[in-house]
């Protein structure tokens, strides 16, 4: 089944409104001129929450989607500082990451309060990006799958039963590789992504065929070729490398046609 490969760009705590507008509108040139190459995949941009409206300014016109980098699992009233999805929505998201590893060990996510904001970002109307990963502790005692079964199992009690369920979007980030340099091999991704699939074909059938499994953990234009190019690979969640404009465009075009 061909599913849209999509890159999502994660900027982090990074930037203020004028060189997130820079930066959007150089990526969106730049897709411009290749325009040939933006064609087989989906773009993202996720900027701090701050940059959300003027980026979504600037995305006007253009095929180039925006997103949150999280949101609350409450809807509205008083918790301070924290944003919800009909926010996100106003603002102009179609996406919302979920459970990235920095809030699970940052912000005490765990796996109930991660899927709390799945099902939150799926009640208004966004798509989940929900992060999923194991620490370098874990993979060394050999429970890197273990870890990651469970973090996914954790989400189903709140999957939707509807069809909207085939918009969830599961990204694979080892811990060890995020901002690290350091990546999984090609043999360590397509293992885990291939559980991944596994895992949702058996909890949720056919719908589990069409979900998109992003890879996310320093990737770069010189590996993403490689990267994309495995069978369970449907893009990638870029942190670093998104904050350049001609890296991004370059892991982009590593982006294979698929259909
Ligand atoms: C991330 O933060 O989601 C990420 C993958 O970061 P980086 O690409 O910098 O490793």
């Amino acid at each position: 089944m061909a599913r849209r490969m999509v890159v999502v760009g994660n900027w982090k705590m990074n930037g203020w409104v004028e060189t997130a507008q820079e930066l959007t509108h150089s990526i969106i040139t730049g897709l411009k001129e290749h325009h040939h190459r933006s064609d087989p995949c989906e773009v993202v941009l996720c900027p701090p929450a701050t940059c959300l409206y003027p980026v979504s300014r600037c995305l006007e016109g253009s095929m180039v989607r925006l997103g949150g980098q999280n949101l609350s699992e409450f809807d509205h009233g008083p918790h301070t500082g924290e944003i919800c999805g009909t926010m996100l929505r106003n603002v102009g998201c179609w996406y919302v990451i979920v459970g990235h590893s920095e809030r699970r060990s940052g912000c005490g996510e765990d796996n109930e309060r991660v899927a709390r904001k799945m099902a939150a970002a799926f009640r208004d109307g966004l798509q989940p990006i929900v992060c999923v990963g194991e620490t370098l502790d874990e993979r060394d005692q050999g429970r890197a799958l273990e870890v990651v079964r469970e973090q996914m199992e954790g989400l189903f009690p709140l999957v939707p039963h509807s069809d909207q369920r085939q918009s969830l979007v599961i990204a694979y980030e080892p811990v060890w590789a995020i901002g690290t340099g350091r990546n999984a091999s090609l043999e360590q991704i397509q293992e885990m992504h291939g559980l991944i699939r596994h895992v949702l074909c058996t909890r949720l059938g056919e719908d589990g065929e069409r979900i998109r499994i992003l890879y996310g953990g320093s990737v770069k234009p010189a590996n993403a070729k490689a990267i994309f190019a495995l069978e369970d690979v449907d893009g990638g969640l870029i942190g670093g490398a998104s904050l350049n404009s001609s890296d991004f465009l370059a892991i982009i075009a590593a982006v294979p046609d698929r259909s």
